[in-house]
């Protein structure tokens, strides 16, 4: 099991933004999270708040995970507030079969 994490911790695209070994445009960063643009917004303001911790997806969260989950939601409504987004939506998806593709927890931010 821990193996198996560290493997895809590995071969993580956002473990790789996270560390800077890939670029991308950061927006914001703290001890618990990074944010910064989505690739292909889908509004005007698009988003991706994740986790340092590497979780793969939010059916995988541990004892304790709330709290940074938490955290992730906090940081979009400050940062929806700074892009003075009058209204927006906050997204997980949460296994293929819902659209997720990258498999490393991230909260979309879809600011109008
Ligand atoms: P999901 O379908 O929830 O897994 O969303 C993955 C999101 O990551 C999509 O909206 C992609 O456009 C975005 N994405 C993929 N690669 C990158 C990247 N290198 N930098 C920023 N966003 C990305
Ligand atoms: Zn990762």
């Amino acid at each position: 099991m821990g193996e198996l994490n560290n493997k895809n911790m590995e071969d993580c695209l956002f473990c790789k933004i996270i560390d800077k070994q890939l670029d991308s445009e950061i927006v914001h960063e703290d001890d618990t999270c990074v944010a910064f643009k989505d690739i292909n917004p889908k509004a005007r303001i698009h988003l991706l708040i994740v986790p340092r911790k590497h979780i793969a997806k939010i059916s995988d969260m541990e004892e304790g995970d709330e709290k940074i989950i938490g955290h992730l939601i906090k940081v979009a409504k400050d940062l929806a507030e700074k892009h003075e987004c009058k209204g927006y939506q906050l997204l997980f998806n949460v296994g293929k079969e819902a659209g997720q593709i990258i498999f490393h927890v991230h909260l979309h931010l879809m600011g109008h």
